[in-house]
């Protein structure tokens, strides 16, 4: 890396951005947060948190809110709760037994509706499952399934006995699997035979015994049967209709501590290996369910709510699991792809549920993008009220299109800063509040400390760049590295004395408000200038033949790093002889002639996580021409050498 890194100072501002959007005034006038929020939480921010906590129900109160040893954080210290009772129990116990908790469409076309009576039955059989297969209190269970309902259902199943679950998400091979239950030492497996995704049935179970085989700490493997394919029958092996099916639906929850673990994620492995991340149970809950509910303006008797993410990912945990239970929500569940049966498939389902709040990722919205208006346009959305994003910087032009043809240019949209490590959304626009700014996610929520600071750790004014730093705790945040304190204190708490340092980009313009700017990792020195990646794509996806754009930077002789970007082109767009050239005069005009790309590669994927971020890493290796590193945590290798083959003729 040039040395020039190490005076880096702060970020080049380049990106202009000036419109905005007033919130809808009915949706202001009921919103479940007003401003009053940040004020109290600025007066007394744990007094605050203490009251987002009291929404929960607690077998025992706690004795002290934060006990803070940097960097170890112990929240709502001795109290005691059950997370499935939270989260199913004590709905019924309310009366909304009848209440559905989920509308689950299968990808060919099936569908179960499950309230949450049905839910405290199927949870309280799995957990008495459980029990019964020997796994207790403290023991790992490693999940690998598809997006079917027996998916939450063992979460749930785990977190009321008091067992850790870590789910691996249902794409990755068996040596990223056996990885994970190596590192947690599961004792259970649960998995399907399979499930559908791009239109047939796509199998597990084979990847799963390739997984345990010779595994020792691997006592049982739990299989639901959803596709029917063929399975080998293992000696561990037992199937869910045998084992779950027969169990009574009775089962007493009992109260944990608050600081008992709840589970174990790995990191998406955008950056490298991914860390076991762990999460413990009150705090976790608390900001889970408060964030929900405050960001999403969740109105459980009347809404109805779709997070898009797979379970596999802590978005998938925090808002579909935790946080819309614990809040007693109806959510939707699919099981599917966006593009089965047909480029449509979410519209309609949102037109089927009437679908009010909708949770995505702007590589989703950036696919919508390209395969055109004319698809939403087909259908009724007009139930929608709130929007979200989360998992990368949403780019200007994919948040206005966002609103525009999927809300209808009425509903916020709130663009959700947060990572597996901090459990819940941290910086986000509050719906009912918030004049938001395309692209921005604005403002930390209340009870969260955030600042922008420099390498000399020093806040950055207005309209400065550098590095985003969390400098108090927060009741979700990470506990630790599952077994391994020392990389947790070296990753997140050694850049910068007493700050927690996510490890993005970040700058504050001139209102003092936030926007992301990719990873620091990701951050390009041209010509002595620090430039953001996310600037440069944002500035390529506002050229209307552009849906797509991945950025990284080259070494280069004469400029320390050259701008090497990487573009899908919109569905109707033809590349054309001249693209190339239009493309990097459109970013000079956008952002300065600083941050025109020395090379526009156009092509047809860009390579992504299973999560579908995009891997920089990988497109430095090809503009730089090294062998391309570790491919693991990429979805489709292939993309790479689609990408290879549009190289010499960019050169
Ligand atoms: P790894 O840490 O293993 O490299 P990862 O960081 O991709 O993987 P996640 O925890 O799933 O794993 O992703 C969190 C990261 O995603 C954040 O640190 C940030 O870089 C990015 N991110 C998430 N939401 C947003 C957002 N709204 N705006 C900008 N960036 C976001
Ligand atoms: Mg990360």
């Amino acid at each position: 890396m040039a040395p020039e890194r190490e005076t880096q100072e702060t970020l080049s501002n380049l990106l202009r951005e000036d419109r905005r959007f007033e919130p809808p005034a009915d949706l202001a006038a009921a919103a479940n947060v007003t401003a009053e929020a940040y004020e109290e939480a600025a007066r007394d921010r744990l007094g605050f948190w203490e009251r987002a906590a009291e929404r929960l129900t607690w077998a025992q109160r706690w004795d002290t809110t934060l006990d803070w040893q940097p960097p170890f954080a112990k929240w709502f210290v001795n109290g005691k709760l059950n997370v499935a009772y939270n989260c199913v129990d004590r709905h019924v116990e309310a009366g909304n037994g009848d209440k559905v908790a989920y509308h689950w469409e299968g990808e060919p076309g099936d569908s179960r509706t499950i309230t949450y009576a049905d839910l405290q039955k199927e949870v309280s059989k799995a957990a008495n499952a459980l029990t019964e297969l020997g796994v207790g209190k403290g023991d790992r269970v490693a999940i690998y399934m598809p997006m079917i309902p027996e998916l939450p259902v063992s979460l749930l199943a785990c977190a009321r006995i008091g067992a850790i679950h870590s789910v691996v998400f249902g794409g990755f091979s068996a040596t990223a699997l056996r990885s994970r239950i190596d590192d947690a030492d599961a004792k259970l497996v649960i998995t399907a035979d399979g499930g559908y995704r791009r239109g047939a049935p796509s199998a597990l179970k084979p990847t799963v015994d390739e997984a345990v085989k010779d595994c020792e700490s691997v006592e049982h493997v739990l299989v639901v049967r959803r596709t029917g394919q063929d399975v080998e029958q293992n000696e561990r092996d037992v199937w869910w209709h045998d084992v779950v099916e027969r169990q009574s639906d009775q089962h007493t929850p009992e109260p944990h501590d608050a600081e008992d673990p709840l589970y174990i994620l790995y990191t998406s492995g955008t950056t490298g290996k991914p860390k076991g991340i762990l999460h413990t149970t009150g705090g976790y809950l608390t900001q889970a369910s408060w964030t929900h509910h405050a960001v999403f303006d969740l109105k459980p008797e009347t809404d109805i709510y779709w997070c898009t993410a797979d379970i596999g990912w802590v978005t998938g945990h925090s808002y579909i699991v935790y946080g819309p239970l614990a809040n007693g929500a109806t959510s939707v569940i699919y099981e599917g792809t966006p593009d089965t049966p047909h480029r449509g498939r979410f519209w309609e389902i949102v037109q089927k549920y009437k679908v009010t709040i909708l949770y995505t990722a702007p590589t989703a919205i950036r696919t919508f993008m390209k395969w055109g208006d004319d698809i939403p346009a087909k259908f009724d959305m007009s139930s929608l009220r709130v929007l979200g994003s989360v998992g990368e910087p949403i780019n200007p032009e994919a948040y206005v299109w966002y609103r525009q043809h999927i809300g209808a240019g009425r509903t916020p949209v709130v663009d959700t800063w947060w990572q597996t490590e901090t459990g819940a959304i941290m910086i986000s626009p509050l719906p009912g509040i918030t004049a938001a700014k395309p692209g921005a996610a604005m403002q930390p929520l209340p009870g969260i400390v955030a600042d922008v600071i420099d390498d000399q750790a020093q806040s950055v004014p207005n309209g400065g760049g550098g590095f985003l730093v969390v400098r108090e705790p927060w009741p979700s945040m990470l506990r630790t590295i599952w077994g391994d304190d020392q990389r947790y204190i070296d990753t997140y708490w050694s850049r910068f004395d007493g700050f927690y340092f996510p490890g993005d980009g970040a700058k504050k313009d001139e209102d003092g408000d936030l926007w992301l700017l990719g990873r620091v990792d990701d951050v390009m020195l041209v010509s002595g200038h620090n430039i953001s990646t996310t600037e440069v794509e944002s500035a390529l996806v506002s050229h209307p033949k552009v849906a797509e754009a991945a950025v990284v930077g080259a070494t280069d002789p004469v400029t320390t790093q050259a701008i090497v970007s990487f573009v899908i082109l919109r569905g109707a767009a033809d590349e054309g002889a001249d693209i190339a050239k239009e493309l990097r005069d459109h970013v000079a005009k956008t952002l300065g002639p600083i941050a025109k790309p020395r090379q526009i590669l156009i092509v047809p994927e860009l390579p992504k996580t299973r999560s579908g971020k995009i891997m920089r890493r990988l497109l430095r290796d090809v503009a730089e021409n090294r062998s391309i590193g570790d491919v693991t945590t990429l979805a489709d290798s292939s993309v790479m050498n689609l990408i290879a083959e549009k190289l010499p003729s960019a050169a």
